[in-house]
């Protein structure tokens, strides 16, 4: 078999409209009818772990990032910010995390024109840790509320439609094992909901999902040493536990093509069932004091096709911390 794959097929048998890639290839071509070129419906930037901050030039950071997106000559048209959108509030004061709210309300204000949306990082849940936080539990922010209303959202994890796609914004992160931790999941209500969700939505719909935490990632081995034990330990809090029953979901139906997550300030890519799941760096890269390893302070460039393809790039602004 010649080494194309299925669209590089389509494409050369109707550029050529003559096909003569052997018998199973004329076969394949008169099945598939006159090849329709797909279409691309959506092009979005997808910014991750923004940590906004008022030290170290975070501020300055972010405007960047935001004026370079949309400065972009194919510029998108939608932003999918990925969660930790303030570089904390687990642990932080009322005060404090009011301070960094108001920055990033401020920065968006000032510097984002286009519509976005957003997930919540678990930098974003609100004093979680009683113990550095002073929070009760008792203050109608507490937790993830903060968060939802300063990313306008309806409820913790929804849906929405778009270009003929549906999003699914999933919240990620739960009470841990020990107090004041945290671990990547889905509650039973909300993988419920999920799983109704992904199956009320038609075969030719395809299905993007958004997430703080990866679901599945390579990046997560590589953030700590996680193999000094000599084995490979991944913390729960690095990538969601229950990847196995989401994966299973996402198989069954078929229809999830694409997964982009942060948290880890790595990037990657991983295909796996006909889901391509993109770990996407972080805007702050190392919580701006730099690269983290290998990866400079970036965002991606998502394309969503018509026909369920996807394409994503990570870019670097340019930000010297
Ligand atoms: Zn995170």
């Amino acid at each position: 078999m010649l080494n194309l794959d299925r669209r590089q097929f389509l494409a050369a048998a109707g550029a050529g409209g003559i096909v003569s890639l052997g018998a199973g290839a004329q076969v394949l071509a008169a099945e598939s009818g006159a090849p329709k070129p797909r279409k691309r419906v959506l092009r979005l930037a997808h910014l991750t772990d923004v940590h906004v901050q008022p030290e170290l030039n975070a501020a300055k950071g972010m405007a960047a990032c935001l004026e370079h997106v949309q400065g972009q000559g194919d510029k998108p048209e939608l932003i999918l910010f990925g969660g930790d959108c303030i570089m904390d509030s687990f642990g932080q004061t009322r005060a404090r995390t009011q301070t960094q709210w108001d920055l990033w309300h401020k920065l968006l204000q000032d510097h984002c024109s286009l519509p976005w949306e957003g997930c919540i990082g678990n930098h974003d849940v609100w004093g979680w840790s009683k113990s550095r936080s002073g929070a009760t539990g008792e203050e109608k922010e507490y937790g993830k509320q903060w968060a939802t209303d300063a990313l306008r959202m309806t409820h913790r994890y929804r849906s929405f439609q778009r270009a003929g796609w549906k999003f699914i914004v999933l919240d990620s992160t739960h009470p841990g094992p020990q107090p004041e931790t945290y671990t990547a999941k889905l509650d039973n209500e909300q993988f419920d909901w999920l799983t109704a969700e992904v199956a009320g939505t038609p075969k030719t719909t395809p299905i993007l999902i958004l997430s703080h935490i990866p679901i599945l990632s390579a990046s997560p081995f590589l953030d700590g040493l996680n193999e000094k034990s000599g084995d490979w330990q991944v913390p729960g809090a690095w990538m969601h536990i229950d990847a196995r029953k989401l994966i299973g979901l996402f198989h069954e139906h078929g229809n999830v093509k694409i997964c982009l997550s942060g948290h880890i300030h790595l990037a990657d890519r991983v295909d796996y069932l006909g889901t391509t799941y993109y770990c996407n760096g972080a805007v702050c890269g190392g919580w701006w004091k730099g690269k983290y390893q290998q990866f400079g302070e970036g965002y991606a460039l998502v394309d969503l096709y018509d026909d369920g393809t996807t394409a994503c790039e990570y870019i670097t602004y340019g930000w010297k911390a």
